[in-house]
């Protein structure tokens, strides 16, 4: 269907009304309470002098007004952009001048950031809003950025012409405002700025109708959705591409509830599966990972797991299964980026799964492997570029045409930039991404397939492995871990599994024992940052 996102939040509303769309710590808010306030909120930013096309930062974690304030923006033709909450000043100041917004919805505890930048970026106004303005502070600890005693003499700013208490929004805002017009095909719904685990981030401009089909895809094929009778947990952030589209517009749109948490915390998730029941729960390995390693896992009924689905990096193995064993339901592994809304590949809840595989691609998208040197298609099994076409492709980089132009063909095919093989059954493969292989003593080598057999071995939690730079051998593989808690494994005898399990070209030459690793928001290892941090010991 050709409907602008904010649609399946009107639909679900009049379907659903008194249902439950969201918990949140303890607190439920109905879909008619979200469709209410979302247009309270638009109604009070037309007022504030939002117009079509206008871009409005979001930097909130995973809250109720982190919703409202998304469809809020989309139902009066604006741009969201999501930021991420744990950004500094600089690279906040970097998003909105990118961007162009020229208003921030952010947390009451972010404020003295947004308000340091105005000057230097478009902002005209800021919108703060918290905790408080919808529960007492809780008392787990999965609030995120502050503790109970700073939060409690937290002061706000005062209401004023530039600066929007949320509770004041509410109150003044008649929910009435000018229709806008949204050309689904045509009109942008949101910049999603790229992770960043390489290179500067840019602005991914995604329409309306990339996200209504990412989402659909999602509800009708992946999951094949129970109307409204499913629950979703929402442990990824909905500032980024994965969780936005798999947890958050998906629940809308299918009309379900979806629990929110606002920041990771390993027991608080198994907690919240045993009381809240939900059923699907998209994710990434090393949220999953996390949850097998609690020394409290088996205390907690998990049971009501149906469906998850993983992406954003490699699932190891026995970490599907091991996940599907504890819980009983099915975990897929899914593959896609934020330039494609995000999901291309997955495999089958229901139906066929290939293990160590991403699946097949998903309907309306064409995929194939180029052949490394750019020349006509890759064989079956080689290992070349995955390049994929469909209706969840990007539109651009926002103001960039070389970099788009450098990704993206006349005819819409998209270069991921990841390597990759098709098997004779259409399944492909993830290898590893271009920028991250390694180059050691003229061998080419996968990071992805040292990892795989780091993470068999029984006392190994995490493993990351790198390309450092070598005056011999070009590079050196290096490999950073994270034991098992109990394990005293030493290198020696890492290395002796490793030569046991691998081509000695390329079996780790450096071990490194961590506490744990630097991580993405969505729990994708900082493989760049690693790769810093060794390049400035050698400076
Ligand atoms: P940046 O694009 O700036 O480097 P990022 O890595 O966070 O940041 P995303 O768009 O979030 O960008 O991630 C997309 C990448 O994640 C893909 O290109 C691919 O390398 C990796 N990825 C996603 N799913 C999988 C998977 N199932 N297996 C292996 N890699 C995956």
């Amino acid at each position: 269907d050709k409907h602008p996102l904010h649609y399946y939040l009107e639909d679900s509303a009049k379907k659903y009304g008194e249902k439950k769309a969201l918990y949140f710590m303890g607190k439920e808010l109905s879909y008619k309470e979200v469709y209410d306030q979302s247009k309270a909120l638009a109604s009070y930013l037309q007022d504030l002098g939002l117009e079509k096309g206008d871009r409005v930062s979001i930097m909130l974690p995973n809250c109720p007004q982190s919703v409202i304030s998304y469809y809020a923006v989309l139902l009066i033709g604006g741009v969201v952009v999501q930021t991420n909450p744990l950004y500094m000043e600089r690279e906040l100041e970097y998003q909105l001048k990118d961007s162009g917004a020229k208003m921030i919805i952010c947390l009451d505890i972010l404020y003295p950031k947004a308000a340091n930048v105005k000057a230097e970026t478009s902002l005209e106004h800021i919108i703060v809003t918290g905790i408080k303005d919808y529960l007492p502070f809780p008392k787990n600890k999965i609030y995120p950025f502050i503790q109970k005693r700073q939060y409690q003499v937290l002061v706000r700013p005062e209401q004023s012409s530039d600066t929007h208490l949320w509770p004041h929004i509410l109150d003044q805002s008649m929910g009435e405002f000018e229709p806008v017009e949204v050309d689904p095909v045509e009109d942008l719904a949101l910049l999603q700025y790229t992770g960043g685990t390489t290179g500067f981030p840019k602005g991914v401009m995604l329409t309306h109708y990339n996200l209504v089909v990412n989402t659909q895809m999602s509800k009708r094929w992946l999951y094949k959705s129970k109307d409204g009778k499913d629950i979703v947990l929402g442990v990824l952030p909905f500032f980024h591409v994965y969780g936005m589209t798999s947890v958050m517009n998906l629940s809308v749109m299918m009309g379900s509830k979806m629990i929110l948490m606002p920041k990771f915390d390993a027991e608080e998730v198994l907690k919240v599966i045993e009381k809240q029941k939900p059923t699907l729960f998209p994710g990434a390995p090393t949220i999953y990972i996390a949850l097998l390693n609690h020394p409290n896992l088996n205390k907690y009924d998990l049971s009501s797991i149906e469906a998850c689905l993983s992406g954003s990096a490699p699932l190891p193995v026995e970490v599907q299964e091991e996940f599907e064993k504890v819980t009983g339901g099915k975990l897929v592994e899914g593959y896609g980026l934020t330039e494609t809304s995000p999901v291309t590949h997955s495999n089958l809840v229901w139906g066929k799964r290939v293990s160590g595989s991403v699946g097949i691609p998903w309907p309306n998208t064409d995929a194939k492997i180029v052949k490394m040197d750019g020349e006509g298609e890759a064989d079956f099994g080689e290992i070349g570029e995955i390049v994929v076409k469909g209706p969840q492709v990007m539109r651009g980089y926002w103001n960039r045409p070389e970099e788009t132009a450098q990704v993206l063909s006349e005819d819409g095919w998209f270069r991921t930039g990841d390597m990759g093989y098709m098997n004779e059954d259409g399944y492909f493969f993830v290898v590893d991404r271009k920028k991250d292989m390694i180059i050691a003593g003229g061998y080419n080598i996968y990071p992805r397939e040292v990892e795989e057999v780091l993470y068999e071995h029984s006392e190994i939690q995490e493993a990351v492995v790198v390309g450092i730079p070598d005056p011999y051998r070009g590079e050196t593989v290096k490999a950073f871990i994270v034991k098992k808690q109990g394990s005293d494994i030493t290198e020696d005898e890492l290395n002796e599994y490793c030569r046991k399990h691998m081509a000695a070209f390329k079996v780790p030459r450096i071990y490194e024992f961590r506490e744990e690793l630097p991580k993405t928001a969505v729990g994708k290892i900082l493989r760049r940052s690693l790769v810093e941090e060794e390049k400035r010991k050698l400076e």
